[in-house]
C-alpha cells in the first residue's frame, strides 16, 4: 500500500529589511547580530540578486509578483507618464497590475497580514489586513485595509503616532536621523507584534525601511573607502548599532511566532559606498546630444532649462542609476532621431558612456543596458531607452546641469553616502529546511514561487522565478 502525502507548512513569516547588505549581515556585523546569525545557523542563506534596476520600486513588487520590471511596466518610483518631455507619474500600488503573492494566497483561503511592503499605498483589499508603506503621504491618509484598523493603531501607545519613514532623512543633523530611525523601527516591530498576536494569519510580511535610510545617511562614517570617511568620527558605529537594534527587534518578534512557521529574512538589494555622481545631462550637453536654447543662468534641473528639442538627440534623468531617453521621430512631440538611426544612436551612446571615466580619466566600469536585454517583455508608456549603471553602481546619476562639471561629490538631493548594490540577501529557516549555506543563484523573483510551494499551492506558469529547493523541497512520495 502506498499513498502520496504532501506535508505542507501552515505559516510563513517574511521580514523584509530594505537594502540590507549581505556583507554586513553575513560578515562584518555577524557577531553582533545573534538572532539573524541563529536563523542562518538553523536555516539556509545567501545573496539574493535584485532586479534591474536594483531599486526599492520596482524591486519589492518584482519579488512579490515574480515578474521582472519590464513586465510590471515601471522602472523606478517616477516614470514618464506619456511621450511628452516633462510629464511624470508616480508608481504607487495603482500601477501594480500583476497578481501578487498575497492574491494567490488569499484565493487559496490563506489569511495575510502585510505591514509596510513598498508600493502598497493606496491600500487594496486583501484576505486579511494591510498597513501601507513608506510612500504613504501621512498618518492622515487612509493607510490600512480594512480602514478601521487605522483607529486601532491610533490606540496603541507603543505605536502611535505610527511612522512610515524617517522624516527628513537627508537633513544634515545626523543625530536626529539616528534617533528617529530607532524610534520608527521600534514602533513598526511593536505594531508587527500586535498584529501577529491579535489577528488570524497564515502569511505575515513586514518591510522595514530604516535599513535603507541608515546606509544612505551614514555610510561615509563607517567605510574607510569613502572619500569623506574620518577615523574616530562620532557616527562610526551608527549603522552597526542600528543593525543590532533591528536584530533585537527581530528576536522579540520571533518569540510570538510559532516554532513550525517558516521564517524568511529578505532584502530587495544591497548597499555599497557611493564614490560620487556623474552629471548625465551635463555630459549629454557637452557631447551635443542635448542642446539648450540659451546657456543655463544657474545650475538646475533639466525642467528649468530651455531645451532646443529640435536639435536634441537624448536627455537623461538622475537617481541611483541613470536613464537615457532618445528624442525619437514620430514618438516624442519634436523627435529628431529617425527610426532607422535608433539602434546606431543607442549603440554610440553605450560606447561613449561606458568609456566615460572618473575624475582621473580612468574607466570606472560603467555598464549601459538596453531594456529589451534585461526583460522578458518591456511594458509601460515610455521605458528608458538606456539604463546607465555608472561605475557599476558605485556612482550615481545626477540630473542637474549647468555646473560645467561631469563629476560631483555633492548630491543634488542632499547628502547621500551609499548607492544600491545588485545583491540583497535571503535567510530562511523552517521545519523542512535542512541547514546549509551559502546558497548561490537565488534572485528576487524566486521568493514568491518558493512560498507558494511551501503552502502547497500550484505555481502559476507565468511566474519568472524558480522555487528555491533548499527552502521548499519538492514533494516526496511517502510509502
Ligand atoms: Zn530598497
Amino acid at each position: 500500500m502506498s499513498s502520496n502525502q504532501r506535508s505542507h507548512i501552515t505559516k510563513v513569516v517574511v521580514i523584509g529589511l530594505d537594502c540590507a547588505e549581505p556583507s554586513l549581515v553575513f560578515e562584518r556585523f555577524a557577531d553582533r547580530l545573534p538572532n539573524l546569525s541563529l536563523l542562518r545557523e538553523r536555516g539556509v542563506w545567501g545573496k539574493l540578486r535584485s532586479c534591474d534596476p536594483p531599486i526599492t520600486v520596482p524591486a519589492w513588487m518584482s519579488m512579490m509578483s515574480s515578474k521582472d520590471p519590464g513586465t510590471l511596466g515601471y522602472y523606478g518610483f517616477r516614470n514618464r507618464a506619456d511621450h511628452s518631455y516633462e510629464k511624470m507619474t508616480t508608481a504607487t500600488s495603482l500601477a501594480v497590475r500583476e497578481p501578487l503573492l498575497w492574491d494567490y494566497l488569499g484565493k487559496a483561503g490563506k489569511k495575510v497580514i502585510l505591514l509596510g511592503v513598498p508600493q502598497t499605498y493606496p491600500p487594496r483589499a486583501v484576505n486579511g489586513l494591510m498597513v501601507t508603506d513608506f510612500l504613504t503621504p501621512s498618518i492622515e491618509s487612509n493607510y490600512t485595509y480594512p480602514p478601521e484598523l487605522k483607529q486601532e493603531i491610533a490606540g496603541l501607545p507603543d505605536v502611535h503616532p505610527y511612522e512610515f519613514d524617517v522624516s527628513n532623512f537627508r537633513t544634515p543633523d545626523k543625530s536626529i536621523i539616528r534617533d528617529s530611525m530607532h524610534r520608527m523601527t521600534s514602533k513598526r516591530f511593536a505594531l508587527a507584534r500586535h498584529l501577529l498576536t491579535t489577528k488570524p494569519w497564515d502569511f505575515f510580511m513586514m518591510v522595514e525601511m530604516g535599513t535603507d535610510r541608515v546606509h544612505h545617511a551614514f555610510w561615509q562614517y563607517m567605510d574607510p573607502s569613502h572619500h569623506r570617511y574620518e577615523k574616530g568620527n562620532p557616527y562610526e558605529s551608527v549603522i552597526e548599532d542600528y543593525y543590532v537594534h533591528v536584530d533585537n527587534r527581530i528576536g522579540d518578534l520571533l518569540q510570538v511566532v510559532p516554532d513550525d512557521a517558516v521564517i524568511f529574512v529578505v532584502s530587495d538589494h544591497g548597499a555599497q559606498c557611493m564614490e560620487g555622481g556623474i552629471a548625465l545631462n551635463e555630459w549629454l550637453l557637452q557631447k551635443g546630444y542635448l542642446v539648450l536654447l540659451e546657456p543655463p543662468a544657474a545650475p538646475g534641473r533639466l525642467e528649468q532649462m530651455k531645451v532646443d528639442w529640435s536639435k536634441t538627440t537624448a536627455w537623461g534623468s538622475g537617481g541611483y542609476y541613470g536613464r537615457v531617453f532618445l528624442n525619437v521621430e514620430g514618438r516624442e512631440p519634436r523627435g529628431i532621431v529617425p527610426a532607422a538611426q535608433y539602434e546606431a544612436t543607442r549603440n554610440r551612446l553605450i560606447e561613449e558612456l561606458e568609456a566615460l571615466g572618473g575624475p582621473d580619466g580612468k574607466p570606472i566600469g560603467t555598464r549601459v543596458l538596453k531594456p529589451e536585454e534585461l526583460y522578458k517583455t518591456v511594458r509601460g508608456i515610455s521605458p528608458p531607452d538606456l539604463f546607465v549603471y555608472f561605475g557599476d553602481l558605485r556612482w550615481r546619476s545626477v540630473g542637474t546641469l549647468g555646473t560645467g562639471e561631469l563629476h560631483t561629490f555633492e548630491n543634488d538631493t542632499g547628502p547621500d553616502d551609499a548607492n544600491h548594490a545588485y545583491n540583497g540577501l535571503l535567510i530562511a529557516k523552517g521545519p523542512n529546511v535542512t541547514p546549509g549555506g551559502p546558497i548561490s543563484g537565488m534572485q528576487l523573483m524566486d521568493v514568491t514561487p518558493t512560498i507558494l510551494r511551501l503552502f502547497g499551492i500550484d505555481v502559476p506558469a507565468d511566474l519568472q522565478g524558480s522555487v528555491i529547493d533548499e527552502v521548499a523541497p519538492s514533494e516526496v512520495a511517502v510509502n
